[in-house]
This record gives structure tokens, C-alpha cells and sequence, in this order.
């Protein structure tokens, strides 16, 4: 099988047969080249934006396989991606030419319920997690939508329902496994190489390849109230007014989004809304499920809801709920900035935004965050932006190329004006394709060279350059 490689640079590098059938047969996984059965589906990541053929996927079962990669790239100078759960946004998963190192084979997970830890393998997806904890009525800290990938969400800092009680993702996280740039495997925690593990957690994959993750666990669920409630669109100034004054005073266990969208035509919206300009809120309440109807009862009594399933449910239904709202393969192109409060003033501005939206599966989203995050000083690792209290994201999501550059134009004109309310920092998970250089530095700020240094220090040579990427200082 010779390959069509690129260097990381993007010039041509040719590999002989005799290299790749060694690398090949030392792998326990599986090796594709384009064309072999499999190979579309490994390259395929959740953006349909992304349309990119690598020169060789490994399809990794273990850490040897890692290993085996990391060493077979640097040795013969090819680009290297990572696959993890294939939802970033950019796409960073896949290049074209590239070898890819696709970990979704590897999705164990290990649960101590007596230390409240779970080991988690680096291709597991949200919901992978939730599922294995939530035997033992534990949870660790994640996102919202169950089928994103823990590596590149932890590695980036990560937030979800719990973020307000326990804090970033990454806050709760034990320690990581690493394979680094000259294919040793180190172990990064508070104790063990301290300044990696400081940089591993929001650093994204600057400076290695991760094949474990020990994250914290808290008692949780199973049964929390949560779910969904929508109004028309008419009713978004008041609803958003209630928002505001709740989303942050409420006390940590209660997460509030704000969703301002087109109503998809979902079982629990009445039908007359179904295509129609709606305001949503998704709560979830992790405490007393008692506190929980008591704190979500003047939400579900106000006005008149086209739509209303906030109720008792199994917290990996709650962690669910949004799945629908992201297949893979749409297209999407999205603007997010952090917020230092919430706001009349951005209220209103995301009604006006909200109410210029075309596609059936766009929005302006409003994030809670506070609370727990702003626990640690913000030099305490990487992901910093402890002073956001909340973010947005403006969500293009669409079907047809040809309305491609109406749906980015969306996009771009909303964050245009609300990017005025911005912290000055951004959710280096949230950057889109066009964004690095100064956006990066927006991303980290001052903490971004202490991260230049650790990226000198583990991968002076920019193996891992894929990710949002961090120049070696
Ligand atoms: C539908 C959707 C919902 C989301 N919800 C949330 C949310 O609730 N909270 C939140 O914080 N973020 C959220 N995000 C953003 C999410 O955190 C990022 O998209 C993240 O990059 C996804 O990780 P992944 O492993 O799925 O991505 P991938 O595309 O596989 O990888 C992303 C990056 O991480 C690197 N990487 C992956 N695995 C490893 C590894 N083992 N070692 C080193 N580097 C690795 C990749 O090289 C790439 O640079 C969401 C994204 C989507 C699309």
C-alpha cells in the first residue's frame, strides 16, 4: 500500500510499500487506505463542512497502537491527526494526507465508586461516561449532548449541566495518560509532571497523544428534574427578562440554557409552533428533586409554554435531550464569545439576531456558567476564563451547500454585534475553521506562554499541530 502523504508542513512525502506494510502489521487495529471498506466512515467526522481524505487511518485498540502511530509519524515525517469523538467544529480530527489516529474503538470505561473515580478510555463519548457512573448513582462533569467526544471536550476545558457546582470539566479531572511526542507514555497529575497536567487541562492536544482520563466523581441522579420548555417567539422579551434574573442567582445545582430557534417539529412542541420562531429554555436541577420542582415551578407557570417536559427523569435522559438538535453530517459554522453577566442590553440583542434566523436548525444559544468556575484563581490550568458567567454561541446549522454562505453570513453579522459584549475571552472548544492566532490568544489569555513553554518542552517539533495550536515559544 504506498501512501499519498503529506508533511506536517503539506508537502508531498512518499512512504515506501515496505514502511507501511511493517507499520501495518505491528498494529493490533486495523490500517485503511482510501477506497478499503471502513475508510469513508473513519474520516467522516460530525461537520459536514469537513470533506477531508487522509493518507491512512489507524484504527487504534490500545495504547501500543498509539504508540505505534505517534513513532511511524514523527519517523517519517507525516502530518498526524487524532480522532476522538470527531466533533470539533474545525474539523480538527481529519486533514487531507495526513495519518489519523482514529480512537473510537476504545471506549471502556472503569469505575471505583469507593474512590468516586472512572478511568475513561480516550474515545468515549459523553454518554459512554454517564452511562457506566450512573450505575453507581455517580456522575462525572461533561457537556451537553451525549455523542461528543470526552478527549477533545475534557482537553479543552469542558462544561455542561454541573459546571456551576463542580466547575470546568477539567476541574475535575485526576490525572491523564499520555503518549508524548517521542512516544513515551507519561502519566500527568497534580504529582506526576505537574506543569503537563497544568497544560493538559485546556491546552487541547497540543502535547500528546491522551489515552486516559481519571475524572472525579460526585453523587448524582439517577433521578434529577430537567427538560425542556418553549414559548413563541413573541414571548422571548419576557421570557428572556425571567432568564436573566434566575440563570445566575439560582443557586448551583440549577443550570438554565436559552435556546432562540425555529420550532423543529419535535413530539413535545404543539404542532401549530412546529416551523415557527420559538424561545426554549432546558433546565436541569442535580440537588434534592424536591428543591428542584420548587425552583423550576414559577418557569413552568408562566405564560402560556407551546411545549413543556420539564419533569422527574433519569439524568442520562436529561444529558440526552439535546442529541437530536446535532446530528452528524449537517453543516455548521459557529461564533461564541463568554459573557460577564447577562444582560438586558445582549437579551435583546439575541431576540433581534434570533428573529433574522432562516435555517429550521439554527440558533442563538445562552450557556450558565459562574458559580463553581470562578472557585480557583485563573492561572490554576490552562483553560482559564474563570471570570465568564455565562456564554453564547451562535449555532449556523444547515442542509444544502448552496446556502452556504447565507447561513455563515447569519452567523458572522450576529456575532459582529454581540461580540461587543464580550469578556474579551472565547471557548477555545467553540473556534471555528477561520479562527486561531489572535482568537488563541483570546482563548487563553495570559496563560497562553506558560503554554508556548510546555508545548517547548513536550513537542518543541509541533508533532501534534491539528488542534487549536499553540506555537512552541
Ligand atoms: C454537538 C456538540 C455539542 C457540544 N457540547 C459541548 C458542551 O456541552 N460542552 C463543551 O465544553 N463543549 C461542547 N462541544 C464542543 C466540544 O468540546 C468540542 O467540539 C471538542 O473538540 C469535541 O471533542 P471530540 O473528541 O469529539 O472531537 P475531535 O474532533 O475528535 O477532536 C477535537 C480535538 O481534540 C484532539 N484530540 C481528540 N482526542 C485526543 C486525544 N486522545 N489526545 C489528544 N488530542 C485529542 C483532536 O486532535 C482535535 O484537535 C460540543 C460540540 C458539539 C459538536
Amino acid at each position: 500500500m504506498a501512501a499519498a502523504a503529506v508533511s506536517r508542513e503539506g508537502t508531498p512525502v512518499s512512504i515506501s510499500d515496505e514502511k507501511v506494510n511493517a507499520f501495518k502489521s505491528s498494529l493490533r487495529g486495523r490500517l485503511l487506505a482510501p477506497g478499503e471498506a471502513g475508510y469513508d466512515a473513519a474520516r467522516s467526522v460530525w461537520n459536514g463542512m469537513i470533506d477531508r481524505r487522509p493518507a491512512m487511518i489507524a484504527q487504534c485498540v490500545g495504547v501500543s497502537d498509539i504508540q505505534a502511530g505517534v513513532r511511524f509519524a514523527r519517523e517519517n515525517g507525516v502530518a498526524l491527526t487524532i480522532k476522538g469523538g470527531g466533533h470539533n467544529i474545525s474539523g480538527l480530527a481529519v486533514s487531507d494526507g495526513s495519518l489519523m489516529l482514529d480512537l473510537s474503538a476504545m471506549r471502556g470505561v472503569w469505575v471505583d465508586p469507593e474512590e468516586r473515580v472512572a478511568h475513561a478510555q480516550p474515545g468515549c463519548l459523553l454518554g459512554d461516561v454517564d452511562r457506566e457512573t450512573q450505575l453507581h448513582g455517580l456522575a462525572a462533569v461533561l457537556g451537553f449532548v451525549s455523542a461528543t467526544g470526552i478527549a477533545g471536550l475534557t482537553l479543552g476545558g469542558g462544561f455542561g449541566y454541573t459546571s456551576r457546582r463542580f466547575g470546568w470539566t477539567t476541574d475535575n479531572v485526576r490525572s491523564m495518560t499520555v503518549v508524548t511526542a517521542d512516544g513515551r507514555i507519561v502519566r500527568a497529575s497534580e504529582k506526576d509532571n505537574p506543569e503537563l497536567f497544568w497544560g493538559l487541562r485546556g491546552g487541547g492536544g497540543n502535547f500528546g497523544v491522551v489515552t486516559d482520563i481519571e475524572y472525579d466523581l460526585y453523587p448524582l441522579g439517577p433521578e434529577i428534574v430537567g427538560g425542556g420548555i418553549a414559548w413563541r417567539a413573541e414571548s422571548a422579551p419576557e421570557v428572556l427578562e425571567m432568564y436573566r434574573k434566575m440563570v445566575l442567582d439560582s443557586p448551583p445545582e440549577l443550570a438554565l440554557v436559552a435556546a432562540l430557534r425555529i420550532a423543529p417539529p419535535a413530539p413535545w412542541i404543539d404542532t401549530s409552533a412546529h416551523g415557527k420562531p420559538i424561545i426554549a429554555l432546558f433546565a436541569c436541577h442535580t440537588g434534592k428533586v424536591a428543591d428542584g420542582e420548587k425552583l423550576l415551578a414559577p418557569i413552568k407557570a408562566f405564560g402560556k409554554p407551546v411545549g413543556d417536559i420539564i419533569q422527574k427523569r433519569p439524568y442520562v435522559s436529561q444529558q440526552s435531550l439535546l442529541d437530536a438538535t446535532q446530528p452528524s453530517g449537517r453543516r455548521y459554522y459557529w461564533k461564541s464569545e463568554y459573557l460577564p453577566g447577562v444582560t438586558a442590553e445582549m437579551t435583546a440583542s439575541a431576540i433581534d439576531h434570533g428573529s433574522k434566523i432562516t435555517s429550521p436548525h439554527s440558533a442563538v444559544i445562552f450557556f450558565p456558567l459562574g458559580g463553581a468556575i470562578a472557585n480557583h484563581p485563573a492561572d490554576h490550568s490552562a483553560v482559564g476564563n474563570r471570570d465568564a458567567a455565562a456564554v453564547f454561541n451562535i449555532t449556523a446549522a444547515w442542509d444544502r451547500p448552496e446556502d452556504d454562505d447565507a447561513q455563515i453570513g447569519w452567523a458572522r453579522a450576529a456575532w459582529n454585534d454581540m461580540k461587543r459584549f464580550s469578556t474579551g475571552g472565547t471557548y477555545v472548544n467553540f473556534l471555528n475553521e477561520e479562527e486561531a492566532g489572535d482568537r488563541l490568544k483570546d482563548a487563553y489569555g495570559k496563560n497562553y506562554a506558560r503554554l508556548a513553554a510546555i508545548k517547548k518542552q513536550w513537542d518543541p517539533d509541533n508533532l501534534f499541530r491539528m488542534n487549536k495550536n499553540i506555537a512552541p515559544a
